[in-house]
Protein backbone atom coordinates (compact mmCIF):
# COMPACT_ATOMS: atom_id res chain seq x y z
CA UNK A 1 0.00 0.00 0.00
CA UNK A 2 1.25 3.76 -0.76
CA UNK A 3 -0.92 5.90 0.78
CA UNK A 4 0.89 8.13 3.65
CA UNK A 5 -0.68 8.84 6.69
CA UNK A 6 0.50 11.69 9.10
CA UNK A 7 0.13 11.34 12.63
CA UNK A 8 0.11 14.22 15.00
CA UNK A 9 1.44 13.26 18.20
CA UNK A 10 4.10 10.25 18.79
CA UNK A 11 2.60 10.25 22.48
CA UNK A 12 1.15 6.38 23.65
CA UNK A 13 -1.58 6.47 21.42
CA UNK A 14 -0.24 8.15 18.56
CA UNK A 15 2.86 6.20 18.97
CA UNK A 16 1.18 2.55 19.28
CA UNK A 17 -1.04 3.78 15.81
CA UNK A 18 2.26 4.23 14.06
CA UNK A 19 2.75 0.46 14.66
CA UNK A 20 -0.44 -0.63 13.96
CA UNK A 21 -0.89 1.54 10.50
CA UNK A 22 2.23 0.21 9.69
CA UNK A 23 2.06 -3.07 9.97
CA UNK A 24 -0.78 -2.60 7.59
CA UNK A 25 1.73 -0.98 5.12
CA UNK A 26 0.65 2.49 5.10
CA UNK A 27 3.80 5.03 4.90
CA UNK A 28 3.08 6.46 8.29
CA UNK A 29 4.65 9.75 9.25
CA UNK A 30 4.97 10.79 12.52
CA UNK A 31 5.52 14.71 14.20
CA UNK A 32 6.08 15.12 17.83
CA UNK A 33 6.47 18.69 19.37
CA UNK A 34 8.85 17.25 22.36
CA UNK A 35 12.52 16.00 21.62
CA UNK A 36 12.75 12.54 21.23
CA UNK A 37 12.58 10.80 24.79
CA UNK A 38 14.62 7.86 24.13
CA UNK A 39 17.61 10.71 23.65
CA UNK A 40 16.48 13.42 25.97
CA UNK A 41 16.19 12.62 29.57
CA UNK A 42 12.77 14.28 29.70
CA UNK A 43 9.50 13.05 31.76
CA UNK A 44 6.70 11.70 29.78
CA UNK A 45 4.68 14.49 30.32
CA UNK A 46 1.81 13.40 33.02
CA UNK A 47 1.93 10.74 35.87
CA UNK A 48 5.38 8.56 35.96
CA UNK A 49 3.64 5.12 35.88
CA UNK A 50 0.04 4.04 35.15
CA UNK A 51 -2.48 1.15 34.94
CA UNK A 52 -2.90 -1.20 32.40
CA UNK A 53 -5.84 -3.76 31.98
CA UNK A 54 -7.11 -5.98 29.49
CA UNK A 55 -8.05 -3.83 26.45
CA UNK A 56 -4.93 -2.55 26.38
CA UNK A 57 -3.14 -5.76 26.57
CA UNK A 58 -5.47 -6.51 23.79
CA UNK A 59 -4.69 -3.88 21.71
CA UNK A 60 -0.99 -4.38 22.40
CA UNK A 61 -0.96 -8.12 21.86
CA UNK A 62 -2.79 -7.55 18.31
CA UNK A 63 0.56 -5.22 17.31
CA UNK A 64 3.17 -7.60 18.43
CA UNK A 65 4.08 -5.52 21.64
CA UNK A 66 2.08 -7.04 24.64
CA UNK A 67 4.90 -9.58 25.36
CA UNK A 68 7.53 -6.38 25.65
CA UNK A 69 5.48 -4.43 27.64
CA UNK A 70 4.63 -7.40 30.31
CA UNK A 71 8.37 -7.78 31.00
CA UNK A 72 8.57 -4.25 32.22
CA UNK A 73 4.79 -4.62 33.98
CA UNK A 74 4.29 -5.12 37.87
CA UNK A 75 0.80 -6.60 38.69
CA UNK A 76 -1.27 -4.91 41.14
CA UNK A 77 -3.65 -7.45 41.95
CA UNK A 78 -5.74 -5.23 45.00
CA UNK A 79 -6.69 -2.58 46.50
CA UNK A 80 -4.76 -1.91 49.82
CA UNK A 81 -6.62 0.40 52.07
CA UNK A 82 -4.88 2.31 54.49
CA UNK A 83 -6.94 4.07 57.13
CA UNK A 84 -6.47 6.99 59.45
CA UNK A 85 -6.29 4.21 62.08
CA UNK A 86 -6.38 0.86 62.42
CA UNK A 87 -5.38 -2.04 59.70
CA UNK A 88 -4.51 -1.70 56.61
CA UNK A 89 -7.18 -4.09 54.32
CA UNK A 90 -6.31 -5.48 50.98
CA UNK A 91 -9.46 -5.62 48.55
CA UNK A 92 -8.92 -8.52 45.64
CA UNK A 93 -9.66 -6.40 41.98
CA UNK A 94 -11.47 -9.59 40.65
CA UNK A 95 -11.07 -13.54 40.94
CA UNK A 96 -7.69 -15.34 41.30
CA UNK A 97 -4.88 -14.57 39.01
CA UNK A 98 -6.55 -11.05 37.81
CA UNK A 99 -4.52 -8.57 37.88
CA UNK A 100 -3.91 -4.60 36.61
CA UNK A 101 -0.73 -3.41 35.26
CA UNK A 102 1.99 -0.64 36.45
CA UNK A 103 4.06 0.46 33.87
CA UNK A 104 6.33 3.36 33.66
CA UNK A 105 4.83 6.17 30.73
CA UNK A 106 7.83 6.76 29.78
CA UNK A 107 9.06 3.70 29.48
CA UNK A 108 6.08 2.21 27.84
CA UNK A 109 6.25 5.55 25.68
CA UNK A 110 9.78 4.59 24.34
CA UNK A 111 9.12 0.91 23.87
CA UNK A 112 6.46 1.64 21.47
CA UNK A 113 8.43 4.40 19.66
CA UNK A 114 10.91 1.70 19.07
CA UNK A 115 8.27 -0.79 17.78
CA UNK A 116 7.11 1.96 15.33
CA UNK A 117 10.05 2.69 14.01
CA UNK A 118 11.65 -0.78 13.42
CA UNK A 119 8.85 -0.91 10.64
CA UNK A 120 10.93 0.40 7.46
CA UNK A 121 7.67 2.51 6.85
CA UNK A 122 7.28 4.58 9.63
CA UNK A 123 9.27 7.81 9.95
CA UNK A 124 9.68 9.85 13.31
CA UNK A 125 9.94 13.20 13.25
CA UNK A 126 10.75 15.42 16.70
CA UNK A 127 10.39 18.52 17.79
CA UNK A 128 7.88 19.61 15.08
CA UNK A 129 4.95 20.93 16.53
CA UNK A 130 1.56 21.51 14.45
CA UNK A 131 0.62 24.85 14.26
CA UNK A 132 -2.20 24.64 12.09
CA UNK A 133 -4.15 21.78 9.90
CA UNK A 134 -5.52 22.05 6.06
CA UNK A 135 -8.38 19.61 6.82
CA UNK A 136 -9.32 19.62 2.98
CA UNK A 137 -6.07 18.71 1.86
CA UNK A 138 -5.21 17.05 3.99
CA UNK A 139 -1.86 18.70 5.46
CA UNK A 140 -0.07 20.04 8.76
CA UNK A 141 1.58 23.02 9.12
CA UNK A 142 4.62 22.34 11.41
CA UNK A 143 7.50 24.52 12.96
CA UNK A 144 10.39 23.45 14.06
CA UNK A 145 10.32 24.23 18.03
CA UNK A 146 14.23 24.76 17.94
CA UNK A 147 14.40 27.08 14.98
CA UNK A 148 11.16 28.35 14.21
CA UNK A 149 11.26 27.07 10.60
CA UNK A 150 7.65 26.40 9.34
CA UNK A 151 6.48 23.44 6.36
CA UNK A 152 3.71 21.66 5.19
CA UNK A 153 3.52 18.18 5.17
CA UNK A 154 0.79 16.88 2.63
CA UNK A 155 -0.53 13.24 3.01
CA UNK A 156 -3.37 10.98 1.69
CA UNK A 157 -4.59 10.52 5.37
CA UNK A 158 -4.48 12.98 8.71
CA UNK A 159 -4.57 11.64 12.09
CA UNK A 160 -4.81 13.84 15.24
CA UNK A 161 -2.93 11.98 18.31
CA UNK A 162 -1.64 15.19 19.81
CA UNK A 163 -3.48 14.21 23.09
CA UNK A 164 -6.22 16.46 25.58
CA UNK A 165 -5.65 20.15 23.60
CA UNK A 166 -5.07 18.68 19.89
CA UNK A 167 -4.13 21.12 17.47
CA UNK A 168 -6.25 19.15 14.90
CA UNK A 169 -9.27 19.26 16.83
CA UNK A 170 -8.67 23.33 17.30
CA UNK A 171 -9.11 23.26 13.73
CA UNK A 172 -12.01 21.05 13.80
CA UNK A 173 -13.78 23.05 16.14
CA UNK A 174 -14.06 26.17 13.59
CA UNK A 175 -16.09 23.63 11.73
CA UNK A 176 -20.18 24.76 11.76
CA UNK A 177 -22.19 22.03 14.26
CA UNK A 178 -18.77 20.71 15.82
CA UNK A 179 -19.67 19.74 19.05
CA UNK A 180 -17.51 20.59 21.93
CA UNK A 181 -17.13 20.66 26.10
CA UNK A 182 -14.61 21.08 28.26
CA UNK A 183 -15.32 20.60 31.94
CA UNK A 184 -12.04 20.75 34.72
CA UNK A 185 -12.95 18.72 37.83
CA UNK A 186 -12.72 20.64 41.25
CA UNK A 187 -9.77 18.58 41.82
CA UNK A 188 -6.47 19.15 41.08
CA UNK A 189 -3.20 16.53 41.77
CA UNK A 190 0.19 16.38 42.49
CA UNK A 191 2.50 13.40 42.31
CA UNK A 192 4.89 12.41 45.26
CA UNK A 193 6.97 9.42 45.66
CA UNK A 194 8.13 6.88 48.16
CA UNK A 195 11.69 6.08 47.51
CA UNK A 196 13.12 2.16 47.23
CA UNK A 197 14.00 0.87 50.77
CA UNK A 198 17.86 1.19 51.58
CA UNK A 199 19.54 -1.56 49.76
CA UNK A 200 16.52 -2.10 47.13
CA UNK A 201 13.14 -3.15 47.18
CA UNK A 202 9.38 -1.98 47.93
CA UNK A 203 8.73 -0.64 51.44
CA UNK A 204 4.84 -1.33 50.98
CA UNK A 205 3.52 -4.09 49.10
CA UNK A 206 4.18 -4.00 45.30
CA UNK A 207 1.46 -6.34 44.45
CA UNK A 208 -0.88 -3.54 45.01
CA UNK A 209 -2.75 -0.27 44.58
CA UNK A 210 -2.47 1.77 47.54
CA UNK A 211 -4.95 4.17 48.74
CA UNK A 212 -5.36 6.48 51.29
CA UNK A 213 -9.35 7.46 51.11
CA UNK A 214 -10.54 10.69 52.98
CA UNK A 215 -13.83 11.26 51.45
CA UNK A 216 -13.28 14.44 49.42
CA UNK A 217 -9.89 14.17 49.23
CA UNK A 218 -7.23 10.64 48.69
CA UNK A 219 -3.44 9.39 47.84
CA UNK A 220 -3.00 7.04 45.46
CA UNK A 221 0.65 5.08 45.12
CA UNK A 222 1.75 2.76 42.27
CA UNK A 223 5.35 0.24 41.89
CA UNK A 224 7.56 1.30 39.83
CA UNK A 225 10.08 -1.03 39.30
CA UNK A 226 13.27 0.56 40.59
CA UNK A 227 11.46 -0.17 44.36
CA UNK A 228 9.93 2.93 44.39
CA UNK A 229 6.07 4.12 45.25
CA UNK A 230 4.55 7.12 42.66
CA UNK A 231 1.97 8.94 44.84
CA UNK A 232 -0.51 10.98 43.61
CA UNK A 233 -2.35 13.40 45.94
CA UNK A 234 -5.76 14.07 44.63
CA UNK A 235 -6.87 17.22 46.43
CA UNK A 236 -9.63 20.42 45.73
CA UNK A 237 -7.60 23.37 44.54
CA UNK A 238 -9.69 25.39 47.01
CA UNK A 239 -11.58 25.39 50.64
CA UNK A 240 -10.93 23.46 53.14
CA UNK A 241 -8.77 20.81 52.53
CA UNK A 242 -7.36 22.08 49.56
CA UNK A 243 -4.23 22.84 47.41
CA UNK A 244 -4.70 26.29 48.29
CA UNK A 245 -4.26 25.58 52.15
CA UNK A 246 -0.96 24.12 51.72
CA UNK A 247 1.68 27.08 51.05
CA UNK A 248 4.50 26.17 53.55
CA UNK A 249 6.30 23.00 54.62
CA UNK A 250 4.91 23.36 57.95
CA UNK A 251 1.47 23.23 57.00
CA UNK A 252 2.30 20.17 53.94
CA UNK A 253 3.60 18.06 56.64
CA UNK A 254 0.65 18.70 59.32
CA UNK A 255 -1.97 18.00 56.77
CA UNK A 256 0.26 14.25 56.17
CA UNK A 257 0.55 13.74 59.44
CA UNK A 258 -2.79 14.36 60.49
CA UNK A 259 -4.19 12.56 57.09
CA UNK A 260 -1.66 10.14 56.35
CA UNK A 261 -0.01 9.16 59.20
CA UNK A 262 1.62 6.00 57.90
CA UNK A 263 2.88 7.52 54.67
CA UNK A 264 4.76 9.83 56.19
CA UNK A 265 7.75 7.61 57.60
CA UNK A 266 8.11 6.67 53.68
CA UNK A 267 8.37 9.60 52.16
CA UNK A 268 11.52 11.46 53.25
CA UNK A 269 11.70 14.31 50.79
CA UNK A 270 7.84 14.83 50.95
CA UNK A 271 8.17 18.68 51.26
CA UNK A 272 10.68 18.94 48.87
CA UNK A 273 8.10 16.93 46.40
CA UNK A 274 5.40 18.95 47.04
CA UNK A 275 7.22 22.56 46.33
CA UNK A 276 8.91 21.30 42.97
CA UNK A 277 6.61 19.35 41.59
CA UNK A 278 3.54 21.25 39.85
CA UNK A 279 -0.16 20.80 40.64
CA UNK A 280 -1.96 19.58 37.61
CA UNK A 281 -5.38 20.12 36.72
CA UNK A 282 -7.88 17.56 35.49
CA UNK A 283 -10.27 17.77 32.70
CA UNK A 284 -13.21 15.97 30.50
CA UNK A 285 -13.34 16.40 27.13
CA UNK A 286 -16.06 15.53 24.84
CA UNK A 287 -16.31 16.59 21.13
CA UNK A 288 -18.16 15.40 17.86
CA UNK A 289 -17.40 14.29 15.22
CA UNK A 290 -13.90 12.89 15.31
CA UNK A 291 -13.68 12.58 11.82
CA UNK A 292 -13.56 14.77 8.73
CA UNK A 293 -13.83 14.43 5.23
CA UNK A 294 -13.01 10.44 5.39
CA UNK A 295 -9.70 11.89 5.76
CA UNK A 296 -8.98 13.04 8.80
CA UNK A 297 -9.72 11.73 12.06
CA UNK A 298 -8.89 12.17 15.94
CA UNK A 299 -8.02 9.63 18.29
CA UNK A 300 -6.96 8.79 22.20
CA UNK A 301 -7.50 12.19 24.37
CA UNK A 302 -7.68 13.94 21.16
CA UNK A 303 -11.38 12.64 20.64
CA UNK A 304 -12.09 11.67 24.74
CA UNK A 305 -9.96 13.29 27.68
CA UNK A 306 -11.17 11.95 30.84
CA UNK A 307 -10.27 11.76 34.32
CA UNK A 308 -7.87 9.30 35.18
CA UNK A 309 -9.86 7.76 38.46
CA UNK A 310 -10.77 3.72 36.35
CA UNK A 311 -7.05 3.57 34.82
CA UNK A 312 -8.40 3.72 31.48
CA UNK A 313 -7.54 6.51 30.18
CA UNK A 314 -4.46 5.23 27.42
CA UNK A 315 -6.48 1.40 27.42
CA UNK A 316 -9.62 3.81 26.05
CA UNK A 317 -7.07 5.30 23.36
CA UNK A 318 -5.15 1.61 22.31
CA UNK A 319 -8.78 0.39 21.98
CA UNK A 320 -9.93 2.88 19.57
CA UNK A 321 -6.63 1.96 17.92
CA UNK A 322 -7.55 -1.87 17.66
CA UNK A 323 -11.38 -1.29 16.42
CA UNK A 324 -9.68 1.40 13.74
CA UNK A 325 -7.59 -1.30 12.33
CA UNK A 326 -10.35 -4.12 12.75
CA UNK A 327 -12.66 -2.05 10.76
CA UNK A 328 -9.98 -1.06 7.99
CA UNK A 329 -9.15 -4.90 7.69
CA UNK A 330 -13.16 -5.59 7.09
CA UNK A 331 -13.48 -2.40 4.41
CA UNK A 332 -10.08 -3.09 2.57
CA UNK A 333 -8.66 0.11 3.98
CA UNK A 334 -11.40 2.20 2.37
CA UNK A 335 -10.90 5.28 5.04
CA UNK A 336 -14.45 7.07 3.77
CA UNK A 337 -16.07 3.97 4.61
CA UNK A 338 -14.38 3.64 7.71
CA UNK A 339 -14.41 6.63 9.46
CA UNK A 340 -18.06 6.86 9.87
CA UNK A 341 -18.31 3.83 11.86
CA UNK A 342 -15.43 4.41 13.74
CA UNK A 343 -16.69 7.28 15.49
CA UNK A 344 -19.97 5.97 16.02
CA UNK A 345 -19.01 3.00 17.16
CA UNK A 346 -16.12 4.59 19.66
CA UNK A 347 -18.16 8.12 20.70
CA UNK A 348 -20.98 6.08 22.89
CA UNK A 349 -17.87 3.90 24.53
CA UNK A 350 -16.40 7.17 25.05
CA UNK A 351 -18.69 8.87 26.99
CA UNK A 352 -19.56 6.01 29.28
CA UNK A 353 -15.89 5.33 29.65
CA UNK A 354 -16.19 9.13 30.88
CA UNK A 355 -18.92 8.44 32.84
CA UNK A 356 -17.91 5.26 34.80
CA UNK A 357 -14.36 7.26 35.81
CA UNK A 358 -16.19 9.74 37.62
CA UNK A 359 -17.98 7.64 39.62
CA UNK A 360 -15.25 5.86 40.31
CA UNK A 361 -13.79 8.44 41.88
CA UNK A 362 -16.03 8.94 44.55
CA UNK A 363 -15.92 4.87 44.88
CA UNK A 364 -11.94 5.24 45.81
CA UNK A 365 -12.03 7.99 47.91
CA UNK A 366 -15.30 8.10 49.81
CA UNK A 367 -16.78 4.26 49.28
CA UNK A 368 -13.84 2.12 49.73
CA UNK A 369 -13.61 2.73 53.47
CA UNK A 370 -17.50 1.94 53.65
CA UNK A 371 -18.77 -0.88 55.41
CA UNK A 372 -21.48 -1.45 52.98
CA UNK A 373 -19.65 -1.01 50.15
CA UNK A 374 -17.45 -3.61 51.14
CA UNK A 375 -20.28 -5.76 51.76
CA UNK A 376 -21.61 -5.33 48.21
CA UNK A 377 -18.01 -6.08 47.25
CA UNK A 378 -18.09 -9.55 49.09
CA UNK A 379 -21.69 -10.49 47.83
CA UNK A 380 -20.58 -9.61 44.17
CA UNK A 381 -17.80 -12.37 44.85
CA UNK A 382 -19.72 -14.81 45.94
CA UNK A 383 -22.43 -13.77 43.13
CA UNK A 384 -19.69 -13.75 40.62
CA UNK A 385 -18.00 -17.24 42.02
CA UNK A 386 -21.37 -19.67 42.42
CA UNK A 387 -22.83 -17.88 38.65
CA UNK A 388 -19.82 -17.10 36.31
CA UNK A 389 -22.13 -16.96 33.26
CA UNK A 390 -25.06 -14.57 34.30
CA UNK A 391 -22.97 -12.08 37.15
CA UNK A 392 -20.33 -10.40 36.23
CA UNK A 393 -18.77 -7.22 38.94
CA UNK A 394 -18.51 -3.71 36.61
CA UNK A 395 -15.35 -3.40 37.50
CA UNK A 396 -14.46 -6.59 36.12
CA UNK A 397 -16.62 -5.73 33.00
CA UNK A 398 -14.26 -2.32 32.66
CA UNK A 399 -10.94 -4.08 33.68
CA UNK A 400 -10.96 -7.69 32.54
CA UNK A 401 -12.97 -7.86 29.85
CA UNK A 402 -10.68 -7.01 26.80
CA UNK A 403 -13.79 -5.97 23.85
CA UNK A 404 -16.76 -5.83 26.37
CA UNK A 405 -18.31 -2.05 25.05
CA UNK A 406 -17.79 0.43 27.64
CA UNK A 407 -21.44 1.70 27.10
CA UNK A 408 -22.76 -1.74 27.70
CA UNK A 409 -20.43 -1.50 31.51
CA UNK A 410 -22.08 1.70 32.18
CA UNK A 411 -25.58 0.28 31.66
CA UNK A 412 -24.80 -2.83 33.94
CA UNK A 413 -23.70 -0.25 36.78
CA UNK A 414 -27.07 1.27 36.93
CA UNK A 415 -28.87 -2.52 36.88
CA UNK A 416 -26.75 -3.69 39.65
CA UNK A 417 -26.88 -0.36 41.66
CA UNK A 418 -30.57 -0.69 41.51
CA UNK A 419 -30.30 -4.88 42.61
CA UNK A 420 -28.25 -3.83 45.45
CA UNK A 421 -29.74 -1.21 46.73
CA UNK A 422 -32.74 -4.04 47.00
CA UNK A 423 -30.47 -6.15 48.88
CA UNK A 424 -28.60 -3.92 51.20
CA UNK A 425 -31.73 -3.22 52.60
CA UNK A 426 -33.03 -6.44 53.41
CA UNK A 427 -33.14 -6.77 57.24
CA UNK A 428 -30.17 -7.30 59.00
CA UNK A 429 -28.24 -8.58 56.02
CA UNK A 430 -24.83 -7.65 57.08
CA UNK A 431 -25.16 -10.62 59.60
CA UNK A 432 -27.71 -13.07 57.55
CA UNK A 433 -26.19 -12.77 53.82
CA UNK A 434 -23.54 -15.18 54.86
CA UNK A 435 -26.63 -18.19 56.32
CA UNK A 436 -28.56 -20.29 53.92
CA UNK A 437 -32.38 -18.60 54.50
CA UNK A 438 -30.12 -14.86 54.00
CA UNK A 439 -28.41 -15.83 50.99
CA UNK A 440 -31.73 -17.07 49.65
CA UNK A 441 -33.32 -13.65 49.98
CA UNK A 442 -30.17 -12.31 48.04
CA UNK A 443 -30.54 -15.06 45.42
CA UNK A 444 -34.14 -14.01 45.03
CA UNK A 445 -33.70 -10.63 44.48
CA UNK A 446 -31.05 -11.65 41.58
CA UNK A 447 -33.32 -13.84 39.77
CA UNK A 448 -35.20 -11.00 39.48
CA UNK A 449 -32.27 -9.34 38.09
CA UNK A 450 -30.61 -12.08 36.22
CA UNK A 451 -33.54 -14.18 35.44
CA UNK A 452 -31.66 -16.13 32.53
CA UNK A 453 -29.27 -13.80 31.25
CA UNK A 454 -26.17 -15.03 29.44
CA UNK A 455 -22.29 -14.28 30.70
CA UNK A 456 -22.17 -10.35 29.10
CA UNK A 457 -18.12 -10.85 29.22
CA UNK A 458 -18.13 -12.43 25.54
CA UNK A 459 -19.68 -9.30 23.26
CA UNK A 460 -17.31 -8.15 20.83
CA UNK A 461 -16.29 -4.45 19.81
CA UNK A 462 -19.68 -2.41 19.02
C1 LIG B 1 -2.61 11.71 36.56
C2 LIG B 1 -3.01 10.80 35.42
C3 LIG B 1 -2.98 9.44 35.60
C4 LIG B 1 -3.36 8.59 34.57
N1 LIG B 1 -3.36 7.24 34.79
C5 LIG B 1 -3.79 6.42 33.82
C6 LIG B 1 -3.82 5.01 34.04
O1 LIG B 1 -3.46 4.53 35.11
N2 LIG B 1 -4.26 4.20 33.03
C7 LIG B 1 -4.68 4.71 31.83
O2 LIG B 1 -5.09 3.93 30.95
N3 LIG B 1 -4.66 6.03 31.59
C8 LIG B 1 -4.23 6.90 32.55
N4 LIG B 1 -4.20 8.23 32.32
C9 LIG B 1 -4.67 8.73 31.01
C10 LIG B 1 -3.56 8.68 29.98
O3 LIG B 1 -2.46 9.40 30.45
C11 LIG B 1 -4.03 9.26 28.66
O4 LIG B 1 -5.26 8.71 28.29
C12 LIG B 1 -2.99 8.99 27.57
O5 LIG B 1 -1.78 9.63 27.86
C13 LIG B 1 -3.51 9.46 26.22
O6 LIG B 1 -2.55 9.23 25.24
P1 LIG B 1 -2.52 10.11 23.93
O7 LIG B 1 -1.36 9.64 23.15
O8 LIG B 1 -3.87 10.16 23.31
O9 LIG B 1 -2.25 11.60 24.47
P2 LIG B 1 -0.94 12.16 25.17
O10 LIG B 1 -0.36 11.16 26.09
O11 LIG B 1 -1.31 13.49 25.72
O12 LIG B 1 0.09 12.35 23.96
C14 LIG B 1 -0.09 13.37 23.00
C15 LIG B 1 1.25 13.63 22.34
O13 LIG B 1 1.08 14.61 21.33
C16 LIG B 1 2.10 15.59 21.44
N5 LIG B 1 1.54 16.86 20.95
C17 LIG B 1 0.58 17.62 21.53
N6 LIG B 1 0.30 18.70 20.77
C18 LIG B 1 1.09 18.59 19.68
C19 LIG B 1 1.27 19.41 18.51
N7 LIG B 1 0.56 20.54 18.35
N8 LIG B 1 2.17 19.03 17.58
C20 LIG B 1 2.90 17.88 17.74
N9 LIG B 1 2.78 17.08 18.83
C21 LIG B 1 1.88 17.42 19.77
C22 LIG B 1 2.44 15.63 22.92
O14 LIG B 1 3.74 16.14 23.16
C23 LIG B 1 2.32 14.16 23.29
O15 LIG B 1 3.51 13.45 23.09
C24 LIG B 1 -3.80 9.12 33.33
C25 LIG B 1 -3.81 10.50 33.14
C26 LIG B 1 -3.42 11.34 34.17
C27 LIG B 1 -3.48 12.82 33.96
Amino acid sequence: MNATVIIIGGGLVGAHLARVLGLRGYAVKVYEKRPDMRKASIAAGRSINLALSDRGWKALDAAGTGQRVRQAAIPMRGRMIHPIDGELRFQPYGLEGQAIYSVSRGGLNRLLLDAAEELPNVELFFQWRCVDVDLDRPAAVLENVQTGERQTVAGDYLVGADGAFSAVRYRMQRLDRFQYSQHYIEHGYKELTIPAAEGGGWRIEPNALHIWPRHQFMLIALPNQDGSFTCTLFLPFEGSPSFEELSTPQEVRRFFEEQFPDAVPLMPTLEEDFFRNPTSSLAIIRCYPWTYGGKVMLIGDAAHAIVPFYGQGVNAGFEDCRIFAELLEQYQDDWATVLPIYQQMRKPNADAIADLAMRNFVEMRDHVADPRFLLRKAIERRLTQEFPHRFLPVYSMVTFSPDLPYRMALEEQQKQDRMFEEILQLPDVEHTWQTPAGWEKILAIFDRYYCGSEALSGAPNA
